[in-house]
């Protein structure tokens, strides 16, 4: 029998460490499909396209949205971010477990549309830590890093939603328990 994908959704407020443990799953989960996202943000100094994001224009993003090419999107932080259905159809469709990092209003969306998928929130030790990290990442400007730290506690209201919260208290921690709770949900869907 063949097993049945896993569609893992990460979603978590900005400087959680989401991106860190995200890319930790992907190096111990070498065959999972990772879903780059469009986005019309600019990228970020380390960014590259087609690598972290497919940057695109706000009329680019447009013609992706009326041609239904994009899963879900949304709106955060001022910018527009959408995951390409292709990808994720394609790889669902040919048994690869896919892993989305994507916000809450894209993570409920796609629950509707994949009952079935996994949806684990990243929480931040404190709003205190949640600061320092954002802080400490040097990419955004004060005004930016403020906008991300109001956004950061509505979207911790949102953790009830989740299938499992994850404390990332201590990266190798956090990591730990994502791949215990990944393999748990595997094992009982096959
Ligand atoms: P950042 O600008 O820090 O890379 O991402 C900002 C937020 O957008 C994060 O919460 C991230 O998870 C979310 N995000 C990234 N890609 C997508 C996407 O394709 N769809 C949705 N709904 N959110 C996304």
């Amino acid at each position: 029998m063949t097993e049945q994908p896993l569609l893992i959704v990460i979603s978590g407020p900005s400087g959680s460490g989401k991106g860190t443990l995200c890319e930790l799953l992907r190096k111990a989960l070498p065959n999972i499909s990772y879903s780059i996202s469009v986005t019309t943000r600019p990228p970020r100094i380390n960014e590259k396209d087609g690598v972290d994001y497919f940057f695109v224009t706000e009329e680019e993003f447009k013609r992706m949205l009326e041609k239904g090419e994009l899963l879900e999107w949304a709106e955060v932080y001022g910018h527009y971010y959408g995951t390409p259905r292709f990808a994720v159809e394609n790889a669902l469709r040919s048994g690869k477990d896919v892993l989305l990092e994507i916000d809450i209003q894209g993570a409920l969306k796609i629950k509707e549309i994949f009952p079935d998928a996994l949806l684990i929130f990243i929480k931040p030790p404190s709003i205190e830590e949640l600061s320092k990290r954002i802080a400490k990442r040097g990419t955004e400007d004060v005004e930016t890093i403020g906008r991300r730290l109001n956004c950061a506690y509505r979207e911790l209201q949102a953790a009830d939603m989740y299938d499992y919260v994850v404390q990332n208290d201590r990266k190798e921690r956090a990591f730990m328990e994502l791949l215990e709770i990944i393999n748990k949900e595997k094992s009982a869907r096959n």
